[in-house]
């Protein structure tokens, strides 16, 4: 009796969530044959300077999946991140990356290009971060400059003498780091000051509502002051509208990446921008 009234409940149980488990495991699996089938993808976005002209690249992530279709990072990074298969997936995005600026190198057109990577809080707290940046860096024999790696705020919670030490390490070989959707995290301004940083990037969620929103417009203003007063210098994401730039422009923004410049795209299409400018945007 007990039991089948157990055997019940383990139904109701699994009726309930059999289709979540089922459908995370499925793509836990399905993200694991993925990687063996190179089925990952960087795309990359534009970043310009005041003038519009592209400096470098966001590197993004996506799963070019056989019936999935092209996958989105949001539906399967978070769950990456939540084993050890983050560290697989980044480790692949930092070296593909650098291989992508080592064939840039060669070409006259997209030599002065730089290329943010974004790091997750796993792959930072690896043992062994600093040395896999660098073995990337050193088998592709791209010039450390050329590297961006972006943190977020909520990555630099937990064990900062160890984040400050590693970023130290990494910044006197030469690559950059800049704080990704900053204004959206908990990150202290006594803490900001430590990091070895280079850029500030203002979250795309204060530029959407710049123009209407004048509490918004106060932050983004604040933190490009902020970068200024700490020597960093200021990228604003999610710029879809040629006012919203004209007003970050206005308060002193150093660059710009959004749509208004160019969607995230394949390497042969960043060059193509890059080449012939913004008539083909
Ligand atoms: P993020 O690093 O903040 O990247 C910016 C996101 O904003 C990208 O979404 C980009 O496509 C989108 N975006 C750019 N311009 C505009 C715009 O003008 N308007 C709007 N509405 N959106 C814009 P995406 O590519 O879907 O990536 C989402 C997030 O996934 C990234 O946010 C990043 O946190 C994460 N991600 C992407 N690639 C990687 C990766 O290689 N490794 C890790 N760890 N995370 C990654
Ligand atoms: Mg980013
Ligand atoms: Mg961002
Ligand atoms: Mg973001």
């Amino acid at each position: 009796q007990a039991k089948s009234a157990g055997r019940n409940t383990l139904r109701f149980f699994d009726n309930k969530m059999q289709f979540l488990i089922s459908s995370r495991a499925e793509l836990e699996k399905d993200l694991r044959e993925g990687l063996r089938q190179q089925q990952l993808r960087l795309f990359y976005q534009p970043q310009v300077d005041v003038h519009g002209q592209i400096t470098g690249a966001e590197a993004l992530l996506r799963w070019q999946h056989p019936t999935r279709g092209m996958v989105p990072p949001a539906d399967f990074i978070p769950l990456a991140e939540e084993s050890t298969l983050i560290l697989v997936i980044g480790d692949w995005v930092l070296n593909e990356a650098c291989r992508q600026l080592q064939r840039w190198a060669g070409q006259p057109a997209m030599a002065h290009l730089s290329l943010a990577v974004n790091i997750s809080v796993r792959q930072i707290h690896q043992p062994d971060f600093v040395d896999r940046v660098l073995a990337a860096i050193h088998t592709t024999g791209i010039r450390p400059e050329r590297l961006k790696l972006e943190l977020t705020e909520s990555l630099l919670l937990e064990d900062r003498d160890e984040i400050i030490h590693k970023m130290t390490a990494l910044k006197t070989c030469g690559v950059g780091f800049s704080l990704d959707d900053f204004g959206t995290g908990y990150s202290s301004l006594a803490y900001l000051k430590q990091l070895p940083l280079e850029q500030l990037k203002i979250d795309k969620s204060f530029v959407r509502d710049l123009l209407i929103d004048q509490k918004n417009a106060a932050i983004a203003s604040t933190i490009i002051t902020l970068a200024r007063s700490l020597g960093l210098n200021v990228i604003a994401e999610g710029v879809e509208t040629e006012a919203q730039r004209q007003r970050l422009a206005e308060l002193g923004c150093d660059a710009y990446q959004g749509y208004l410049f160019g969607r995230p795209v394949t390497a042969d299409t960043l060059f193509a921008l890059t080449v012939h400018g913004p008539a083909l945007r």
